[in-house]
C-alpha cells in the first residue's frame, strides 16, 4: 500500500505576521512610519525590500484541505474573508498590503481597493440596495456619483433624496423621516446615507456628527452612513471619528499623489466591508497589482506631499485673497458662515489645497486668466504633485442645468484651483502674472 498523503489541515504560511506590532512601548506608531513597512515581511520574499509585483492570475493551495478553508472564506460560508490567497478576481500581495496600509489613516479595521474611484462608489451603493429602496444624499455630490444614483440605480427601482451639504440638524431629520416614509411606501428601506464633504466646487461642508445623530434617531442603525473624503482624506479629515461607518476615496488624487494613475477604495468595520467584498469578488474590479504598488510607493509621501500643498496654497490664499481682480474666494482657510466654521473646527485639521477663485468678470475674464498660467496646467482633476486650474461651468459641470448651476453657486468666473508642491513664491508670481490679463 503507497504511503497515504498527508492531508492535514495545516494553517497557510502567513504573508505578514498578525497581530502586526503598531506600538512602542505604550506608543502608538503614526502613519507616516507605518507607510514603509506595514503588512509586509521581506523576509517571505527573498529579502526584498520593497514588495515584488505578483503578476500572476491564481495562486497555489499547499493542501486541497486548505483550498477548501480558503473557498469557505470567499463564499461567506465563514465569516472574514478568506484566509490566504486564491485568485486575482478576489485579492493579491499587493492589494492587501496597500488595503492594510489604507485602513491605518482612517483608523478602520478593513479597507478594500478598486480600480477606479467610481468603481469603489459603484459596487458600495449595489451591494446595499434593493427594489423599492432610498438612498439620501447630500448635494452636490461628484458629477458621476450623482448620476450614477439618479440614472443608473433609479432603472432598478431605487429613488433618491438630497440636501444641501451645509444643512442643519432639524433639516436633516426632515430628509430622513421623509426618505423612511417614502421607502416603506415602496416596500423599501433607507438602504445608505451618502455624503461629500466638502462638496465639490462649492466647498460646502457636511456636519457628520449631526448625519450621525439623525440616522441614530430616525432610521435602522443597520443604514450605513458612507462619505467621500477624497478632498480632505486621508490628512485632514477623518470622518469615521465623526460618525461616519463607511470612508471613500478616489485614490487617483491626493493618495495617488502624482497624477500618474487612476484608483479608489472604501474603509470601515470588517462587517461593513463584507457585503462590498462579496460584490467585488463577483463582479471584479478591485485594482491591478502594478497600481497597487505604485500606491504603496504614493503612501509613504502623502504627509509630506499634503502637508507641502497645504501650506502652498494658505499662502497663495492669502495674496489672492486681496487682489483687486479676485471677487472672492471658497477657501477652507477662510470661511465666514458661522455654521460652517463650527463644522469645520469640528471634523477639519486643515484646509486642503483645492479651493474656488471668483475672477471678477465672467467667463471672458476667466479664460483669460487660464491661458495665461505658466506653472499652473489647465487640466481637472485635483491633488497632484503640480497645481492645476480648471473653470467648472464649462468643463465638468457643463452639462449640468442653469437652474442647478445657480443653485449651487458654479458661476462664469468661478475657477478651480489644485494647489501642488512647487515653490509657493513661483505659483504666487504665475497667478499675479496671469491675473494682470484680467
Ligand atoms: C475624482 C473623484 C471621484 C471619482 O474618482 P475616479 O478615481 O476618477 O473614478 C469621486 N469623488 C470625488 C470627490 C472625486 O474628486
Amino acid at each position: 500500500m503507497p504511503e497515504a498523503i498527508d492531508a492535514t489541515d495545516k494553517p497557510t504560511p502567513r504573508r505578514k505576521p498578525k497581530p502586526e506590532k503598531t506600538t512602542i512601548g505604550g506608543r502608538t506608531l503614526k502613519p507616516s512610519t507605518l507607510m514603509m513597512g506595514y503588512g509586509y515581511d521581506p523576509l517571505l520574499s527573498e529579502g526584498s525590500l520593497k514588495p515584488p509585483i505578483f503578476l500572476t492570475s491564481t495562486f497555489a493551495f499547499e493542501s486541497a484541505a486548505a483550498g477548501k478553508r480558503h473557498f469557505e472564506g470567499i463564499t461567506g460560508k465563514r465569516a472574514g474573508g478568506a484566509e490566504g490567497l486564491v485568485y486575482s478576481r478576489f485579492n493579491g500581495p499587493n492589494q492587501e498590503i496597500l488595503e492594510d496600509r489604507l485602513g491605518i489613516w482612517d483608523g478602520a479595521e478593513d479597507a478594500l481597493t478598486f480600480s477606479s474611484g467610481m468603481t469603489a462608489i459603484c459596487i458600495l451603493m449595489l451591494a446595499y440596495v434593493a427594489q423599492g429602496d432610498v438612498i439620501v444624499h447630500s448635494g452636490p455630490l461628484y458629477a458621476a456619483s450623482e448620476g450614477f444614483v439618479a440614472k443608473v440605480l433609479s432603472k432598478f427601482g431605487v429613488t433618491y433624496v438630497d440636501f444641501p451639504a451645509g444643512a442643519t440638524r432639524e433639516e436633516i431629520d426632515t430628509v430622513l423621516e421623509r426618505a423612511r416614509d417614502h421607502a416603506a411606501r415602496q416596500g423599501g428601506k433607507v438602504a445608505m446615507v451618502y455624503l461629500e464633504s466638502p462638496a465639490n466646487p462649492t466647498n460646502a461642508l457636511v456636519d457628520v456628527e449631526a448625519v450621525r445623530d439623525a440616522r441614530d434617531a430616525v432610521l435602522d442603525p443597520s443604514c450605513p452612513i458612507a462619505i467621500d473624503n477624497t478632498f480632505l482624506g486621508p490628512l485632514w479629515q477623518h470622518p469615521l471619528k465623526h460618525g461616519a461607518d463607511i470612508v471613500v476615496y478616489s485614490l487617483t488624487k491626493y493618495v495617488g499623489g502624482h497624477s500618474d494613475l487612476v484608483a479608489g477604495s472604501i474603509a470601515g468595520a470588517r462587517r461593513w466591508m463584507d457585503p462590498v467584498r462579496a460584490l467585488r469578488n463577483t463582479m471584479g474590479g478591485i485594482v491591478d497589482p502594478n497600481t497597487a504598488w505604485m500606491l504603496l510607493r504614493s503612501l509613504e509621501t502623502v504627509e509630506l506631499r499634503m502637508q507641502r500643498a497645504g501650506e502652498n496654497a494658505a499662502k497663495v490664499c492669502a495674496f489672492l485673497r486681496d487682489h483687486p481682480k479676485v471677487e472672492g474666494l471658497g477657501y477652507l482657510g477662510f470661511i465666514t458662515d458661522p455654521r460652517q466654521q463650527d463644522i469645520y473646527r469640528r471634523h477639519c485639521k486643515g484646509a486642503g489645497s483645492t479651493f474656488s477663485l471668483f475672477i471678477r468678470g465672467g467667463e471672458a475674464e476667466a479664460f483669460r486668466f487660464l491661458d495665461n498660467l505658466t506653472i499652473a496646467k489647465l487640466a481637472v482633476s485635483l491633488g497632484g504633485t503640480e497645481t492645476l486650474a480648471s473653470l467648472p461651468a464649462a468643463m465638468t459641470h457643463l452639462s449640468v442645468p442653469d437652474e442647478r448651476k445657480k443653485a449651487l453657486g458654479i458661476t462664469d468666473n468661478l475657477v478651480r484651483i489644485s494647489i501642488g508642491i512647487e515653490d509657493p513664491d513661483d505659483l504666487i508670481a504665475d497667478f499675479e502674472q496671469a491675473l494682470a490679463y484680467v
